[in-house]
């Protein structure tokens, strides 16, 4: 599959400078024959480039998804504790009950969504943050800087989850499913 690529990979002549195909044996403009070995040598050298730097991505990606998902555990053991604490102690004026335990098992099954590298779960982690820290507590008039803190800082991890789940699937693609493996 990967080879598909070189179809339309190009490189200059090495006499005219003009931009030929990686596959020609014979330059278009001038008229230079290249040697059938040199030609493959050149094309098994460009592979490994492109290989290379789409490798160095897919390391990226991983690393991402991993800050998003350990960032999203902690959120979701955070919930649990604080909705036990405030639950318990009948703490609900601040806006936390036992409730918020369904909070938090979402929170959970998302997030091992992006550990499993699904795009899907990494959009709709960020989407319940914002939702669930921004919006709601607007609409319940409880809205505070620290709600704009903790949004501000997980939606960070959480992007870059997104960033991280979007380009592994779409090297997955390239690679095939052995090679993108941690
Ligand atoms: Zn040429």
């Amino acid at each position: 599959m990967r080879y598909d690529l070189l179809k339309d990979l190009t490189k200059q002549c090495p006499v005219c400078a003009e931009t030929i195909k990686v596959d020609a044996i014979k330059c278009r403009y001038c008229g230079q024959l290249f040697e059938l070995s040199e030609v493959e040598e050149e094309k098994k050298k460009i592979i490994a480039k492109i290989i290379n730097s789409k490798k160095v991505i897919l390391v990226k990606a991983n690393k991402y998804i991993k800050k998003a998902w350990i960032v999203g555990v902690i959120w979701g053991i955070c919930t649990i504790i604080m909705s036990l604490i405030c639950g318990y102690f009948g703490l609900e004026k601040y806006g936390i009950s036992y409730y918020n335990i369904i909070d938090s098992i979402l929170i959970l099954v998302f997030t091992y969504g992006i550990y499993r590298k699904s795009r899907f779960f990494s959009v709709a982690l960020l989407i319940y943050l914002f939702y669930n820290n921004i919006i709601y507590q607007i609409i319940q008039g409880k809205f505070t800087i620290f709600h704009l803190v903790w949004a501000t800082i997980l939606g960070y991890f959480f992007v870059i989850g997104i960033i991280g789940t979007f380009n592994f699937n779409k090297l997955q693609q390239y690679f095939g499913e052995s090679e993108t493996k941690d």
